[in-house]
Formats: C-alpha cells, structure tokens, sequence
C-alpha cells in the first residue's frame, strides 16, 4: 500500500502555514519508543501559529514537564485525533482556563479531559503558538495522529500534507551474528559486521568482504530514510528481506499501540545501540515482542544456514512516498562448521522469558517477571569493589546490552547505618558517560528496593545534599519591565522531587524546565500588584526528602 491520498483518508487542513519540512516522521527509531508523530520544523523559532486540521473540539489538554510540554488534543468527527506537542502558549482564552486549572489544582503539571462545548473547534482554527516546552531540543511542533476510539498513533504521512519526499532509504551497515551455539560467521562466535556501499544504484558489501556462515543466525541492518528539504534522519515505512527470493521477513509501519511502543528493544539490535550506538532494525522477530507491525504470512525468523551454497540475501527498505532501496550480498553456507573450544562462561543460570526468574547471592537478590526478557538470557552476576563514593559493592547484574521490556526489582542489603540515614540510600549507576547517576529505590526491611528497567552495575549511596537553589537576580532588583522570574534548581544525585514558590503568601505558578534546570513565574498582574516590593519564597526538595528554601524580595 503506498501513498493513499483521498479515498477513505480525510482530507486534512495543515497545523502550520509554513511549507513542512520534517526533523522527524512516524516510526522513527528513539530510545525506549518508535515515534509516534511527525516533528515539523518550525524555521527554528518559537511562536508560529498552529491551527486546528479538522473540526471537532478540544478533548484534552496535558502539561508536562517533560514529554510533550505543554500540548493539545482535539478530536475530530472523522474518527481521528490530532495531537499538537512543545507548544509554547495556548491562545488567550485556552490559556486562561489552563491556568485557572493550574491554580486550583495547585501544579504546573495538569492533565484535562474536556467537553465537547468548551472549545468547540472548525477546521483552520487558531489553536496555540509552536515552541519547546518539554523533552525538545529544538524549536519544532510535534503533530501525531490517533484513532481516537483506542488512541493508537497512525501514520501521519500517508494523510494528505504537503510533505515532499523523493528521497529513497539509505543502508549504511549489516550485523550477523549466531543465535544458537552452532552459529558462526567466518568461523567465528561474534558478531560480524560490514559497512554497505553502493554500486549501480544497488546497496552491497564492499568488494572482497566475504561471508561465510554456519548455524541459527540473527541479522539486523542500519537503514534510515531522508525527506526533501532536510539533513534529519527518518525512519523507514517498509522493510522486507527474501532468501533465494523468498520473503522471510517483513514490517510496516502504519500504527501500533502506545502499550507496544518499549518493544521497540526488540526490534531494534538493542546491543548495537548500546556498545556502538548505531540503531539497526532486526531481520527476525524475536520470541517475546508482541508488536503488531509484522506483517502476517511471513515467518519472521532467524535464518538458519545449513547447506554448503551460496545464499543470496536481498533486503528492501521503502518510505511513504514508495521511494525504495535495495540491499544484496551473499552468504556462503558452511554444512561443517569449524569445532570452537566452548568460550569461558560467566553465566550462572539459564533464565527462560515465559516464566519468573530469581536470583539470590549474598545480601543481593533479584526478580524478574515472567514476559521481562525478549528472548531467554544466560544470566551473569559478578561484584566489583566499592567505588565513587558508594556504600556496598557494585554488583553486576547480567549485561546493560540485554534490554528488558518491565521493570524488575533489585534488592541490596543496606550496611550498618545511622537509622537517621536510612531514608537516603538509593541505588547507583554509571551512564554512558561513565559518570555516576541515581537509579532510584526506597529504604525498606533494612534493605534498598528498586524497580529498574536496565541490566548494569548497582551499588548503595547515600543522597544526604539538598538541591542548590539560584536565582538570576538579586535580592530586592527591580524586575519592572521584565515578562518573567528565573529561578536555577539542581540536585546532586536523587533529582528533584517537587517544589512550591509562595509570592506574597500566595501560591504561585512555577513552570518547570528540567532540560535548562530552571523555574520559571511569568509575571501577572491580575495576582501580584504591579510597582512594589514582593516577597518570594520557594522550597525545592530532592527524591530523598533534603529540602532547601530561597527566601528573597524583588520589586515588580
Ligand atoms: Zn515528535
């Protein structure tokens, strides 16, 4: 299916009036989620007009401080929702509403389910202005569309914008791997990978690279799409692979569940993403990932090479717009395999995905629920010494390259402490930069609990410090003239848990902006009396309870 414009599809008004360019389109590969919309650059400004692609009515209006900022959903007699993402303000009287919901439910953070009658909408209509608010990092509108009876995101591109795309995927590298312990790759256990070249307009390994292959093996391949007009990389529509032209594997991305979304772990190599950060979509389905874009009538699995030929692998990725590429080479299949001594195992248990799995050493002890694993998983535990500061060991448990699709729960015995500390033990980590970072957990049963969502290196802390409260101006300035107040708030290690701001004993409205570590309060002159000395004072405390106080004047 490609491109259908009219037909059963509605004929929508544009969200914007400047031509669309795209920084990001539906499926994209992001970490933990496929993309759920399409990002439309906004000429890398804030404050365009975005308008209302049908008529209908607002249905919801969500604040975030992370995730899409301040956003809109209108939904529309067709059967569709429109979603609009990173605005920056509503229009006046949208505004005004939010905002007395905001005071009333005393939080910047609101979720509103709305009426038909409150802000009935035509098609066209004025709606909000565009911006980067929440997990943005640039100026842009995320626009997503949903079936709104079961709120799954649909392809927006295969609706009627005018969204020009003659580019054609591009494939940039292969990965072949075993899957069972007879599979190897030019005589070897690991994984095999190879840059692609073209030649002749087709996509292929580059010339003398051989691949000799014995066993169950897993392929998967880094590809992405380009639209015209801009440098972003995109995700494909379609992929398919055929064995001796034979259709083994295929996927489409038109729509999938937002409960189906973190399968994206399995479909993607997710050890490619994380050892080399290269997100490379699977060529087999693994036995626990449950999306819905494979399409029916194709096995789906891993190749098996057991016969002394050559096997002629081609791949075919498309976009939307039916602009496709191919990708061919061959594997010469080995009947014998070469006997490899069995590698050193660290592995301590074999942990199948379809059943609970625990695991106990010492004062460390771990559950993982049935359906947590993609696939069953050599489990590995190892402990290093105590470092950067923490309390107990690190213990490793399994690999961060095994992703998981549930959080499951470590628990580490706390070390003999002061009771008066117990409450500020959490776990620690290291981030891919190596820099120590908090996972979470509580105090409970002389233990540390902590639901997690990756394998790695765990160890206690201790968060002791309050968050460190800034703010950009000096205690009694005259602020006169100026839109907003700028409130710096950063937290050593636990993050921030909540704050509160009091102007003149009156609860204010701060909005939070975690990317930039800033509060802000948007001056308002039906709440605080212009030309006078105001009071302010704002508690900041961290996840583990260390609360800090800045109490300050300014003159507004
Ligand atoms: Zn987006």
């Amino acid at each position: 299916m490609l491109y259908s414009i009219g037909q059963d599809r509605s004929s929508f008004f544009p969200p914007v009036k400047i031509p669309i360019y795209l920084s990001g389109n539906f499926g994209e590969l992001r970490s933990d989620h496929f993309h759920s919309g399409i990002d439309i650059k906004t000429q890398g400004v804030a404050g365009h007009h975005v308008f209302s692609v049908e008529e209908g009515y607002v249905s919801r209006i969500k604040v975030q401080a992370n995730g899409y900022g301040k956003s809109i959903y209108i939904t529309h007699p067709n059967g569709y929702t429109s979603v609009y993402g990173h605005l920056n303000r509503y229009r006046d009287d949208i505004d005004a509403y939010v905002n007395k919901m905001q005071y009333k439910q005393r939080s910047h953070m609101v979720d509103l389910y709305l009426d038909r009658l409150t802000f009935p909408m035509e098609k066209g209509e004025f709606i909000a202005y565009s911006g980067n608010t929440g997990s943005s990092s640039g100026p842009h509108l995320h626009f997503e569309l949903r079936s709104t009876n079961n709120q799954h995101p649909v392809n927006a591109l295969q609706f009627n914008f005018d969204i020009k795309d003659q580019v054609a995927p591009r494939f940039y590298t292969i990965f072949i791997y075993p899957l069972d312990k007879k599979g190897q790759v030019n005589g070897k256990v690991e994984k095999f990978s190879s840059k692609l070249v073209k030649d002749k307009g087709i996509y292929t390994i580059p010339y003398g690279t051989e691949i000799r292959a014995s066993g169950t093996l897993g392929m998967s391949v880094e590809v992405f799409d380009y639209l015209d007009g801009a440098s972003n990389r995109c995700g494909i529509y379609t992929l398919e692979m055929y064995v001796d032209n034979k259709l083994s594997y295929s996927h489409t991305m038109d729509e999938f569940a937002f409960s189906e979304t973190r399968y994206i772990n399995a479909h993607t190599d997710y050890e490619a993403n994380i050892t080399l950060g290269v997100k490379a979509h699977r060529l087999h389905r693994l036995p626990n990932d449950k999306l819905r874009i494979y399409n029916k009538g194709t096995k789906n699995s891993p190749l098996v090479f057991n016969e002394a030929r050559p096997y002629h692998i081609r791949i075919v990725a498309s976009d939307v717009a039916g602009n496709s590429s191919v990708l061919e080479f061959e594997v010469k299949g080995n009947a014998a395999p070469i006997p490899l001594p069995d590698p050193a195992k660290g592995f301590i248990t074999t942990m199948s995905y379809d059943r609970v799995n625990a695991f106990k050493e010492g004062p460390v002890q771990v559950e993982i629920p049935v359906n947590t694993l993609y696939q069953d998983l050599d489990f590995s535990f190892l402990s290093s010494p105590p470092a950067n500061g923490s309390l107990t060991p690190f213990y490793h448990i399994a690999t961060p390259e095994v992703p998981v699709h549930k959080s499951y729960t470590l628990t580490i015995q706390s070390p003999p402490l002061d009771p008066l500390l117990h409450n500020k033990q959490l776990l620690i980590t290291y981030n891919d930069a190596h820099e120590i970072e908090s996972a979470g957990g509580e105090f409970k049963n002389s233990a540390v609990v902590a639901k997690l969502w990756n394998f790695g290196q765990f160890a206690i802390a201790l968060d002791t410090i309050a968050p460190k409260i800034t703010p950009l101006w000096k205690r009694g300035a005259d602020l006169s003239g100026i839109k907003d107040l700028r409130i710096t708030i950063l937290d050593n290690l636990s993050g921030i848990g909540k704050y509160e701001g009091y102007i003149d004993n009156q609860w204010a409205l701060f909005e939070y902006d975690p990317k930039n570590d800033l509060l802000h309060y948007w001056f308002d002159e039906k709440r605080i009396a212009q030309g006078s000395v105001h009071e302010l004072e704002l508690y900041v405390t961290d996840k583990k309870g260390n609360i800090n106080l800045l109490h300050t004047t300014f003159n507004w």
